[in-house]
């Protein structure tokens, strides 16, 4: 049996060797006291990497990219993007390496990938670093999504670099090591693109396809195949963030992967009352990635994909654009079945009941009567064992919501089956804002709780009950901020 230190841990370099022209590579930054504040210990042993090591001065070394294990080549991964809509050419990992990968307990490769970690050659105008708050946030908003089941990217740690980073104040600067099933992004494929390089753009889709579909690699025609495949992907996850209501906050095309799972939590939130035009980005003036337009906006970056796609789909482009468009009309109706189907089950319905219209006249209601959007769900288990008050204590107009109830009783829901998928606790921003600023004081206590609370998120615990609550009177209009 071998030993288990830090420099017996391997990663590959996967995605450095297949698309060298895909990035550059790159060091992190020297880190003389780093200090680790938070390790996800089950998805190191999911990984199978000992927690314990990497606890150690030579496991944290790994952490920041200060030690690169055995067989990696780490990269700054180049990126264009729409950004707000505007095209920028060259994006990339500004202040993020890919490390390596590493395979997850389902066989498949999984990127280890730094955020925070220096400048590289991408980073414009920027430092580089990363604020301990932001790297905590995207960590605890992260590790919550998947506890609920939503495909997203990991946080294995988040990791002080006890070096200051200036932002609007001089804030403690922190790395966050990330785990995701690829950084392969909407905005990778329109790097390629730009490029001009046709065999590039076909290595990148191919590539795509190994890593998230390999299915389709002996498909008749793998890349309208590929196509399909993400846009069925994305149009179930923005249809589960609209199920738990998140606002993802900025759904730039290099922010939308290719795998499926939620990337890149800045300006992000859960809603606390329900209100589809709910912003929480300070520079989202327009109101374009509020949360009733999420699926607009993914169709939008779908669009986008499927134009870089266009001299793989057809020898004819004529044909090429037919079978684009052909594919992208499919999203609102991908997204509508994985919506109302998911609505299915948080009013506890029997799979076949089309939920989308006693859904949509519930929504009207929770919306004129500014109700907690989670707490009112999770109350409705209780309406279908018998007791309607919790849920009818949400209303004033309780007429109305009487004449719901009735319809919605009418059909047998099942209480059971609710509190499996409405959960309990979710990361809201007054809870986040608590664990960060108690965490940039030295106290970690209120974040480990807060992390005990939504990583366990549809399992009620005694203990816990200011986790179940709504955002207090005098929270008021929340805004994050992209300075992150
Ligand atoms: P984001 O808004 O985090 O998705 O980042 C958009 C782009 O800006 C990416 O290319 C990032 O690498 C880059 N970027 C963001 N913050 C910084 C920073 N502090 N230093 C360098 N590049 C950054
Ligand atoms: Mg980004």
């Amino acid at each position: 049996m071998s030993i288990s230190t830090a420099s017996t841990i391997t990663l590959d370099n996967h995605f450095a060797r297949h698309l060298p022209e895909m990035g550059m590579p790159w060091q992190a930054a020297e880190l003389s006291e780093p200090q680790l504040l938070v390790l996800n210990e089950q998805l190191s042993s999911d990984l199978g990497l000992n927690a314990a090591v990497l606890r150690s001065a030579e496991g944290i070394e790994l952490l920041t990219g200060n030690r690169v294990p055995a067989g990696a080549t780490p990269v700054a991964q180049a990126y264009a993007g729409h950004q707000f809509g505007g095209y920028s050419p060259r994006l990339g990992d500004g202040r993020a390496l890919l490390l390596g990968e590493i395979t997850g307990p389902d066989g498949s490769l999984r990127d280890i990938h730094l955020k925070g970690s220096g400048r590289t050659p991408f980073a414009r105008g920027g430092d580089g670093l990363a604020a301990v708050g932001p790297m905590l946030r995207e960590y605890i908003v992260s590790e919550g999504m998947s506890a609920m089941g939503i495909p997203t990217t990991r946080s294995l740690a988040v990791t002080a670099t006890g070096r200051p980073v200036q932002r609007e104040e001089l804030l403690p600067g922190a790395v966050l090591t990330r785990v995701a099933a690829s950084h392969l992004r909407v905005g990778t494929f329109q790097y390629a693109r730009a490029t001009g390089d046709l065999e590039l753009l076909r290595r990148v889709a191919d590539y795509a396809i190994a890593r998230h579909f390999p299915h389709l690699a002996k498909a008749p025609r793998p890349y309208p195949a590929l196509l399909e495949s993400v846009i069925e992907v994305q149009a179930s996850l923005v249809a589960q963030w609209m199920l738990i209501g998140f606002v993802h906050g900025v759904m730039n095309t290099d922010n939308m992967t290719i795998s499926g799972e939620t990337i890149d939590y800045g300006p992000c939130a859960f809603m606390d009352s329900f209100n589809p035009s709910s912003v929480y980005s300070s520079i989202d003036t327009m109101g374009r990635y509020a949360y009733a337009n999420q699926p607009l906006a993914a169709q939008w970056n779908l669009t986008r994909f499927a134009e870089t796609l266009l001299p793989l789909l057809h020898e004819n482009q004529d044909d090429a654009v037919a079978l684009a468009e052909e594919a992208l009309n499919r999203f609102p109706a991908r997204y509508s079945e994985a919506w109302s189907a998911g609505m299915g089950r948080k009013l506890g319905l029997a799979d076949g009941v089309d939920a989308s219209e006693l859904a949509g006249k519930l929504l009207t209601l929770l919306e004129e009567d500014r109700v907690d959007y989670t707490s009112f769900l999770r109350s409705l288990s209780s309406a279908a064992r018998g007791n309607a008050e919790p849920a009818r204590a949400f209303f004033m107009d309780t007429a109305r919501f009487d004449s719901w109830l009735g319809e919605w009783h009418a059909l047998n829901p099942s209480a059971e089956q609710m509190d499996k998928v409405n959960p309990i606790y979710v990361p809201r921003n007054h809870l986040v804002e608590e664990a960060l600023a108690a965490a940039s004081d030295g106290d970690l206590a209120p974040l480990e709780t807060l992390l005990a609370a939504v990583t366990a998120p549809f399992e009620e615990r005694s203990g816990f009950e200011r986790y179940a609550l709504g955002a207090p009177d005098d929270f008021g209009s929340y805004r994050t901020f992209c300075g992150t």
